[in-house]
């Protein structure tokens, strides 16, 4: 007998992150194109006789220099609200200055 009421949580791409759609039957799928699993493959290999751990996330300078700087921004924005509410600001100041630590936070969070 088969079920199909079952909730699975969604495959997702190993390398890139993307839904994968529904196999169905058979062994799941790893990655959503032919292409995704070769550079997984590809990184597994280059990685293989260094130090990096094969779960190390690699990124571009650019990248990690992105969120270095959106990650220096937050901490700004987040002793702003910590210093505003020292110095007793009002509770509609305080709520802006966390909208905006919430704006950055996603922002950072979504950065590719
Ligand atoms: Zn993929």
């Amino acid at each position: 007998m088969q079920t199909f009421s079952k909730v699975s949580k969604r495959a997702t791409c190993q390398w890139c992150g993307k839904g994968l759609p529904d196999s169905g039957r058979g062994r799941p799928r790893k990655y959503c194109s032919p292409a995704c699993k070769q550079r997984a493959y590809e990184q597994r290999n280059n990685v293989k006789g260094t130090s990096i751990p094969q779960n190390a996330v690699i990124m571009t300078p650019e990248r990690a220099e992105k969120i270095r700087d959106g990650l220096f921004e937050l901490r700004c924005a987040a002793e702003d609200v910590s210093t505003a509410a020292s110095e007793g600001a009002s509770g509609e100041e305080l709520q802006s200055l966390c909208d905006e630590l919430v704006r950055m936070a996603r922002e950072l969070e979504e950065l590719k």
